[in-house]
Order: structure tokens, then sequence, then C-alpha cells
């Protein structure tokens, strides 16, 4: 019997699913017109995401310089006068970035090699087709995604053994040409965001503008870009940047091994964490059309370059960190055997409920969608699906589940998330601060995103949102927070 709690009732009968969800047919509201075409700045406005679009990929090429040269450690001036701190961006900077960086042909062909690659395996390999949600600027119109992440992601780890194994392309060119990569993926993330930008100007399909330049530039002009039928959000958000940052983590290890003969514990470790990421990006790929950044977020700067630059090269600094630090000093980083046990054991846990967190919501999403499917793809966890949920309905229709994790806190997958960010640090142990950027940076990322989200939903959801809030009072940590 469902347990289904329903507080608003329009006292018609509804067609629920055999799961007991009831089914929505979905319609565009006035109140999401509104929501999906009010301009907020946010950020700080224009001033502020200018300074966001400096100051990402400088911070970038700092952190660079320090994991290169100085074992991690943050440099600074020697002194803060005109002539030190001049002498510290033009030789110790600079002077480093431009050989150690410079975006060699053969870093331009690894890079954009997989970027193509990329993007030809999205348009031809074979999948479901999953319906997004309706979309208030195309008059309630829903969007087909072809969802072939898996097959993609099974044929990319193919084609990388074989290059590997066959030395057509040895993978640990990847590290050995990280300062160039990383370029290339800088210049690519500037040039595809100008690309889309002036595409969608010429095509007329701007939605949302501020009508300032450089908001608009960072955050997008056109909402749903597309060449053919791949979706080049969706292509950008899930294709490119775990991937990447999977394989410059298998490009530490085979390195290491080559080096040293074996893979130490802290390398597995984040190979281990990088491949839960990826492989769980693609298993569950039919559930990004009916997120949050498909739905609503445009595709500008913000997450043009943060998914071909940003991700891949800041969230990989515990691995370069510990291939570095052994590449510079010659010797590997360790732990005890119950500090390393109690990591894997962590990142497992926190990988359990992030998967089944995530999974507990969007298959309700889309079983009330009308667009749930059952795949097996590698690993199906136990309580990814929950029978009979509990959930909230709400005047808008839309149903708010209360149920597994969702019934505990309101933000269970961020939670995991940040466990395992964590962890990808504590395995570096504490000798250098960069591994732990990822886990600092995506605090603040993950507050910023909930604050936002929160507002849009109660926005949205009104009174019915104040329920769920008073059902579901905590956001992160139950009693805590
Ligand atoms: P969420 O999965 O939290 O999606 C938010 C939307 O879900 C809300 O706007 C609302 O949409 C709906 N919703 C919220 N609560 C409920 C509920 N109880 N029942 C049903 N629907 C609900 O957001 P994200 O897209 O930010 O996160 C997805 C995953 O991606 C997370 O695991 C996150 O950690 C990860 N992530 C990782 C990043 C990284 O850089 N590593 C960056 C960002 C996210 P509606 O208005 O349609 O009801």
């Amino acid at each position: 019997m469902a347990k289904a709690v329903v507080d608003k009732t329009d006292g018609q009968p509804q067609p629920v699913n055999k799961n007991g969800v009831p089914l929505f047919k979905q319609s565009v509201t006035e109140r999401d017109r509104e929501l999906d075409n009010e301009v907020v700045y946010e950020f700080q406005g224009p001033v502020g995401v200018c300074a966001m679009m400096l100051g990402f990929p400088s911070l970038m090429y700092y952190f660079w310089v320090c994991l290169e040269y100085h074992q991690g450690k943050l440099i600074t001036p020697s002194s803060f006068s005109l002539e030190g701190l001049s002498q510290f961006f033009w030789q110790e900077l600079w002077a480093k970035i431009k050989v150690g960086a410079y975006p060699t042909a053969l870093a331009v062909k690894i890079y954009m090699g997989y970027v193509l690659f990329s993007f030809i395996l999205a348009y031809i390999m074979p999948g479901p087709v999953v319906e997004g949600l309706a979309l208030p600027s195309l008059k309630g119109k829903k969007l087909k995604y072809l969802c072939n992440g898996l097959s993609a992601w099974y044929a990319t780890l193919v084609t990388a053994a074989v290059v590997h194994i066959t030395g057509i392309f040895r993978l640990t060119l990847i590290i050995d040409n990280f300062g160039g990569i990383m370029t290339t993926a800088i210049l690519w993330g500037f040039t595809m965001t100008t690309l889309v930008y002036i595409c969608s100007v010429i095509n007329g399909t701007q939605h949302r503008m501020s009508g300032n330049f450089f908001y608009d530039y960072f955050m997008g002009a056109v909402l749903n870009p597309r060449i053919g039928h791949v979706d080049l959000k969706m292509w950008a958000e899930t294709r490119v940047p775990w991937p990447v940052l999977f394989f410059l983590s298998v490009s530490c290890a085979l390195k290491q091994y080559e080096l040293k003969g074996f893979v130490s514990g802290p390398i597995a470790f984040m190979v281990l964490a990088h491949f839960l990421y990826v492989n769980a990006c693609q298993k569950g790929e039919e559930c990004i059309p009916t997120s949050w950044d498909i739905f609503y977020e445009k595709d500008g700067f913000m997450l043009i370059f943060w998914n071909m630059a940003g991700v891949p090269f800041t969230y990989c600094y515990a691995s370069i960190y510990l291939m570095k630090y052994e590449l510079t000093t010659g010797q590997t980083i360790t732990h005890s055997l119950p500090y390393t046990v109690g990591l894997f054991v962590t990142l497992l846990a926190a990988y359990y409920i992030f998967d089944t967190g995530n999974s507990q919501k969007n298959r309700f999403r889309m079983e009330q969608n009308g667009s749930f499917m059952v795949r097996n793809a590698f690993p199906q966890l136990p309580y990814g699906h929950i029978k009979n949920p509990s959930y909230i309905k709400t005047e808008h229709g839309n149903l708010l589940l209360t149920d597994g994790w969702w019934g505990v806190v309101r933000k269970p997958h961020y939670t995991a998330d940040l466990i395992m960010a964590m962890s990808w640090g504590l395995i570096t142990g504490f000798g250098s601060f960069l591994p732990y950027f990822y886990f600092c940076f995506f605090v603040f990322v993950l507050t910023h995103r909930v604050s936002r989200d929160m507002n849009r939903c109660a926005k949205k959801y009104g009174k019915d949102w104040d329920r769920y809030c008073e059902r579901v009072p905590y956001i992160f940590i139950p009693y805590v927070f």
C-alpha cells in the first residue's frame, strides 16, 4: 500500500503507476514561465562574474606552478614591494608557465583529440532516448535526449586500453604534458563559450538575457544548444570533465608503475574515486535531462569553462600532488594500513549514499514524469529505488519526495559528495593545501547552489515548500544543519 501523504488534493482521482507514484501530466504554469524569464544577478553581477572569468584561469596557473615546481607548497613573493611583486610574477610564474604550460602540438592533439572523439561517440553510439521536462521557453515542449553515455564510456575505456597497450598512445603522456593540456583546455573553454554565444545571437535563440554583455557571456545566452541531436550542454557536462579527470589519475598510476613497479595505496584510491564518479555520471545519464542544469541553466562560461577546464584540471590536484611529489622528491606518499583502509571505507560508504540518493530522487521524478526506465548499468545498488514512497503533493502538481535519504535531510547527495571530496584530500596526507582545494571550493559551490535552489523552490512551491521544510527540517546533517 502506498505511504503517500497527500496534503492537498483536488478531489479528482489520479492515475498512479504500479509503484504508487501519481503520474503528473506536466504543463507549464504561469509561475514557471515567470521564474524561467526572471533575471536575477547572481555572483555579485557583472563585476563578480568578470572577476571569476579572470580569476579562475589565473588561480589554475598559480596552483599549477605550486604543484609542478614546489611540491604543492603555496608560494608567495619574497617581498610585497613593486619590485618583489614584479619579480614574482615574471620570473616565478610567467617564465615557468611560458615553458611548462605551453600548448604544444602534442598537448592540443591529446586534449582536442579526446574532445572530438567524445563528441563523435555522443553522436553515433546507441542508447535510450529520454524526454526532458516541459520547457517554458518552448511553450511546454519536451526535448528528447539520446542517453548513450554508458556505451560511449565503455567504448572509451576499451579504446584507451588498446591504444596504451599497443603503444599507439601511451596514457602516461597525459601526466607528462599536464601543463600544456591544461592550457589547451582553458583556451578551448573560452573558444567554445564564444562560439556558442555567437551562434545563439545569429540564430536568435537567446533566452533570459540581462542586457549586460559580460554577465550574459558568463551565464550564457542559449538554453539548449545542439549540434544535430547532440545536446551540447549535456555532452559538456558528462562526457568531457569526468572522463578527463579519470584518465589523469590513470595516467598518474601508470607513470608510477613504470617508475617504481607498483601502484601506491593513495594513487589507487584516486583512480577508484574518479572511476566511481565518472561511472556514476554515465550509468545514470538518463536522469540528467530532468535536472536543473539542463532545464534551467543556460550554456555560458560558467558551465562550459568549468566543464571543459575547471573540473578536470582542479579536481585532480590530489592525484597530481601525489605524482609530482614522487617525481620531484623520489619518495612515495603512503599511510598506515588502518588510515588507508579507513579512507577506502569512507569513500565507498559516501559513494553509496551519493549514488542511491541521486537515484532515489531522480527515479521518483522520472516515474512522475512517465519517463522511468529500468537499466542494468553497473553497479545497481540496493535502496536506489523506493517502493511506494512517501511524498508531499504540491499545488503546482509536482511531488516532493520525503522518503529514503530524502526523509533524513534535504540534500543527502550533497553531503555524500562533500564527504567524498574530503576523502580525496585526506588520502594525500597533510603536506599541501592543494588536494583540499576541491573540497573547499565544493563547499562554496554547493552552499551557493543550495541557497539559489531553495529560493527558486520557495518561489515555485510557495507554502507547500514551507510544509516540505517542516517535514524535512535539516539540509545537510540531521540535528546539526
Ligand atoms: P539537485 O539534485 O538537488 O536538484 C535540485 C532540484 O531537485 C530542485 O530544484 C527541485 O526541482 C528538485 N527537488 C529538490 N528536492 C526534491 C525532493 N525532495 N523531491 C523531488 N524533487 C526535489 O541538484 P543538483 O543538480 O545540484 O545536484 C545533482 C548531483 O550533482 C548532486 O549529487 C551534486 O552533488 C552533484 N553536483 C556535482 C558538482 C561537482 O562539481 N562535482 C556540481 C553540482 C552538482 P523542481 O523545481 O523541478 O522540483
